[in-house]
């Protein structure tokens, strides 16, 4: 029989085992296997699978209207966006399909904001190592990764990369040219490390001093997945001019958005960008049910709690495994085992005992659980890596 992938573009690489049903935090495969889900489609699923207020508002919505443009007003995302500004320190709003897209708009902002002040010398954006920021062309060059730049014609112009956590470099590199400092409050890919609070807030005085703009990509550690509504939110006086948001907002269906101060954003008027699908009427039905549970103090004050559970299972993990753990990495939800050499055999163990992980950057075994779980499922999936390492140990 032909290899039933053969069409695909192999630029993933994924196991064997394919789901064809979720419920809550499990997956399902075809005979009915389950898996306890604790990537969520990389820290997509907030709600986990089939959330029932999730499938009505898409089911209601599917049998009324899907698409129009944003020729036309999408009543929805107006709503959405009200809710979005009243929490947050946003005034503006433009929805997209992705984060990749999210952070396209973010740069471009960036850029026209000191184009329309005069200071079209004021391009440069500064990024951080360990960045990911999407797949497009921008998004390569904001991420400055040189694997998933390797082939794709010369670097952009525009963009310094200093190394995560040298202050010296940051000050050196913040100039003139600079529109805008361009980070994730905690990073996903690049192996799951949060920028201690202290340097949030020292980031935003420099911004500050210096005229240039502070923009967060909270794609993936946005929405609820640290314990605060956006991962920021952990210091005060630390808001971003700008920020990009994706994954957990749609909870599964694909959206996203880059806010912006009324200031900043202003900059934006009719014609300088634009998205035939963004934010429409399916995203927009979705993305409200999201927000009005994810934003709710009660929700989060139990992301918080079964953090806690989580930091101290995995710490317990570290611990009895000093000879293969360094410890453990992230913050709230978006967390993971530093492994002492890469944890992909360690994936694959755990997902023969019936738990799905990601891998990150800098060796990092990577979890990114639904937002419901409860402590029972964390248990279970700390029983499983500890069970999992030991095998990995004795192979
Ligand atoms: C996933 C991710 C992106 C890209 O989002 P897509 O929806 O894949 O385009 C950008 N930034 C961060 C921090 C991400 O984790």
């Amino acid at each position: 029989m032909s290899d039933p992938r053969q069409h695909i573009m192999p630029v993933y690489n994924p196991p064997e085992e394919a789901f064809v049903r979720g419920e809550g935090a499990r997956l399902y495969t075809e005979d009915g296997t389950a898996y306890l889900d604790f990537i969520a489609g990389i820290a997509v699923s907030a709600l986990g699978h089939a959330h029932p207020a999730m499938v009505e508002a898409l089911k209601s919505q599917a049998e009324k209207l899907w698409h129009t443009s944003n020729m036309f007003r999408v009543p929805a995302g107006e709503q959405l966006a009200d809710k979005i500004c009243a929490r947050t320190f946003a005034d503006r709003v433009f929805f997209t399909n992705s984060g990749t897209e999210a952070v396209e708009c973010a740069i471009k902002t960036a850029r026209k904001y000191h184009w329309a002040n005069g200071r079209e010398d004021r391009y440069e954006i500064v990024t951080f190592t360990g960045a990911f920021h999407g797949r497009s062309l921008g998004a390569i060059n904001a991420g400055g990764n040189p694997k998933y730049l390797e082939g794709f014609g010369p670097p952009l112009p525009g963009f310094t990369q200093i190394e995560w956590g040298d202050h010296d470099a940051l000050d050196a590199a913040v100039t003139d040219k600079t529109a805008a400092v361009f980070v994730e409050p905690v990073q996903g890919e690049g192996g799951v490390r949060a920028m201690p609070e202290a340097c949030l807030t020292g980031l935003r005085k420099l911004c500050d001093e210096r005229g240039v703009l502070l923009i967060y990509d909270e794609v993936q550690c946005g929405m609820g997945r640290t314990g605060q509504l956006f991962a920021h939110e952990w210091v005060d006086d630390a808001a971003p001019d700008i920020m990009c948001v994706a994954k957990g907002v749609g909870g599964g269906f694909p959206f996203g958005a880059c806010l912006t101060t009324e200031e900043t954003g202003s900059v934006m008027q009719p014609g300088s960008h634009g998205s035939t699908y963004g934010g429409n009427p399916l995203a927009m039905a979705v993305g409200n049910v999201v927000w009005d549970i994810i934003s709710d103090e009660d929700f989060l004050a139990q992301v918080r709690r079964v953090s806690g559970t989580l930091a101290q299972s995995l710490a317990g993990i570290a611990e009895s495994h000093p000879d293969l753990c360094e410890g453990v990495t992230g913050k709230g939800l978006l967390t993971g085992l530093k492994m002492k050499e890469p944890p992909k055999p360690l994936q694959g163990h755990c997902r023969d005992k019936g738990l799905l992980v990601g891998v990150a950057g800098n060796n990092v075994l990577r979890l990114a659980p639904p937002l419901i779980i409860n402590d029972e499922d964390v248990r279970t999936a700390t029983s499983t890596i500890d069970a999992a390492i030991a095998e990995w140990k004795a192979t």
